[in-house]
């Protein structure tokens, strides 16, 4: 038995799109890119889409976007990835960690709530393994706290408000109360990185909300100037005859995204919508049924009445075990052919985060999801049988 744990899927369809993008004369951003926008667009229901060359580039820009800078704070979660907090620290700002609620891997709104100050300028909530962050009390409470908050820029003026940046890396095609992730927040960012439900290699889209209304040309308009150099005109604007002058508004960034990685996009995307999330699903539930009659484990949440998760991760949990055993139990399944990691490691832990100031005691709920996790094998190349076999190693243990 030898399993991966999170290989991408590629087929042949992608493989031939990449290789006509290659021949067509035109690589790096332009046609395909704009269609990838367009689709990740009407997909998500949002108003329009910047496709980057990460979520993390595409999280830095929305702050850049909204000039968030040293004095201001940030508040997010202690449970994710580095990407997260370090386009904070990019910008100046400070990252202020709210714990994660008790048992869940979310982020607290109560926390959140505690942690706000007039110097929060942005939240950004995680949609861990999918499951959407809790949107609705999160924004109760920046508008219950409205009296809080002070603009800085422009924009901020605009919205009037703190500001919501979803952290969906991992829920691209995910739904809460009825809308789908991307209609949700003020802005949110998806990634297309390798391990991620879809993918372009490396590459990520920011989508923009309707909830900017007139701004929203603007924005758009400007994350693109921001995430190439701070040139007036793209590369392809600039191919129009008698087009060859531009201006720098400013020295700005270089991350925007290539039309090989965004053909790969397009037929991912397509194929996702088509029946890959669906199929995530049924590997998700197929572990539920098999791991929820052995006591030893605590299933992870996935969708229910209010969200529907797009199933990026199988966080399993086991009862009573403390770091070392979960890592000998990675040891133990990797001898048997089966992968196995965790997500996350939370940040107060890792030196970079140490050396800030930032203490583990102080996240408690975070630390007790993180010591007893260990992350399953999830994702499209799997077998019914494959699950099983992990299923029944995990049981045998
Ligand atoms: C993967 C990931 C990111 C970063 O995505 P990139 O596209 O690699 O920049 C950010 N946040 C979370 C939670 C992630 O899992």
């Amino acid at each position: 038995m030898s399993i991966k744990f999170s290989p991408p899927d590629i087929s042949e369809e992608e493989i031939q799109a990449v290789t006509e993008t290659l021949r067509s004369g035109w690589i790096t951003t332009g046609p395909k890119t704009r269609e990838l926008e367009d689709e990740v667009t009407s997909y998500t229901g949002a108003a329009e889409t910047v496709c980057l060359s990460s979520a993390t580039a595409g999280m830095e820009m929305v702050l850049r976007l909204l000039e968030v800078g040293p004095g201001d704070e940030v508040i997010t979660t202690p449970y994710t990835y580095s990407a997260t907090a370090a386009v904070i620290l990019h910008t100046g700002a400070t990252p202020v960690f709210a714990d994660v609620k008790k048992g869940s891997f979310l982020i607290d709104p109560d926390e959140v709530r505690k942690k706000l100050t007039s110097k929060t300028k942005v939240i950004i909530p995680v949609d861990i393994a999918g499951v959407p962050a809790d949107y609705r009390e999160l924004f109760n409470i920046i508008e219950e706290m409205k009296f809080l908050f002070s603009a800085t820029s422009p924009l901020q003026e605009k919205l009037g408000r703190v500001c919501i940046l979803a952290d969906a890396a991992h829920s691209l095609g995910a739904r809460y109360r009825g809308c789908s992730i991307g209609s949700v927040a003020d802005f949110t960012s998806f990634s297309f990185h390798a391990v991620k439900n879809v993918t372009t290699s490396e590459g990520g889209a920011v989508v923009i909300s309707k909830i900017w209304g007139e701004e929203i040309a603007g924005i758009k308009k400007r994350l693109k100037v921001l995430s190439l150099h701070g040139q007036s005109k793209d590369a392809l604007e600039k191919t129009y005859i008698g087009s060859w002058e531009y201006d720098i508004i400013e020295p700005a960034y270089k991350c925007n995204m290539t039309d090989m990685a965004a053909a790969l996009g397009l037929v991912q995307l397509k194929r996702y919508r088509e029946s890959l999330i669906d199929r995530r699903v049924t590997l998700f539930n197929l572990y539920n049924e098999l791991l929820e009659t052995d006591d030893r484990f605590i299933i992870p949440s996935g969708s229910d009445s209010c969200k529907t998760s797009s199933n990026h991760l199988y966080l399993l949990r086991v009862k009573n075990y403390t770091e070392s055993g979960r890592n000998s139990l990675i040891s133990l399944m990797g001898e048997r052919g089966v992968p196995c990691n965790v997500h996350y490691k939370p940040l107060p832990m890792f030196t970079a985060y140490k050396n800030l100031g930032y203490r583990m005691e102080d996240y408690p709920h975070a630390y007790k999801q993180f010591q007893n996790e260990i992350t399953l094998p999830l994702h499209t190349g799997l077998t019914d049988e494959d699950v099983m076999y992990i299923s029944q190693m995990l049981m045998n243990n």
